[in-house]
């Protein structure tokens, strides 16, 4: 199965327990299913180790559906100030004099980093555009984008992109044979 880095999750439900409360992480714990749970803390969850995608997927589904609209805002706005976290202090001044295009050309390398599975290649980049795909990952969680989506669309807005769009054409958890990831934003 599919998974994903330790301190991605850990980013998150660090969100949840900061903003929500401990109680928050306790009741979306509880009402994962007992594989998820198992998936997800059969065992001491460690930055650098592996997390279920699926089940970490999920928790953000279900902490979005307890805590937020169900609309999937929260996914994309927690996941959005990840990105401002792990581009903060000293980084940010090497970041800031990044452009969109160089943001995209490390997205495979951001790939390789937080998942252990699926291949991401940039298919093309023109203007204020570009698409990506993600193939090899048959088990990719359902809604998994909108973590990606707001991660990435916080980076591009972070180096200067405006008006940042996204949609999710093709998808390897509706059947399709890649994910397809395009970004629209004003230059
Ligand atoms: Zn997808």
């Amino acid at each position: 199965m599919a998974n994903a880095k330790g301190t991605a999750f850990l980013a998150f439900q660090s969100l949840v327990i900061k903003k929500i409360g401990a109680a928050a992480d306790e009741k979306i714990k509880s009402q994962l299913s007992a594989d998820d749970q198992k998936l997800l803390f059969g065992k001491p969850i460690l930055p650098i180790g592996w997390v279920d995608y699926g089940a970490y997927t999920r928790y953000m589904l279900l902490a979005d559906k307890l805590f937020g609209k169900g609309d999937k805002q929260m996914i994309l706005d927690y996941n959005s100030e990840i990105a401002r976290m792990d581009t903060k202090g000293i980084y940010r001044i090497f970041f800031l004099v990044l452009t969109p295009k160089a943001i995209f050309g490390k997205a495979a390398q951001l790939w390789a980093r937080y998942y252990d599975s699926g291949k991401l290649s940039m298919e093309s980049i023109a203007g204020s555009h570009c698409e990506l795909r993600v193939v090899d990952m048959p088990d990719i969680p359902v809604h998994h984008e909108f973590a990606n989506f707001g991660y990435m669309a916080e980076v591009l807005r972070l180096v200067g992109a405006k008006n940042v769009r996204t949609i999710h054409p093709n998808c390897m958890a509706r059947g399709d044979k890649f994910c397809r990831f395009d970004y629209y934003w004003d230059a």
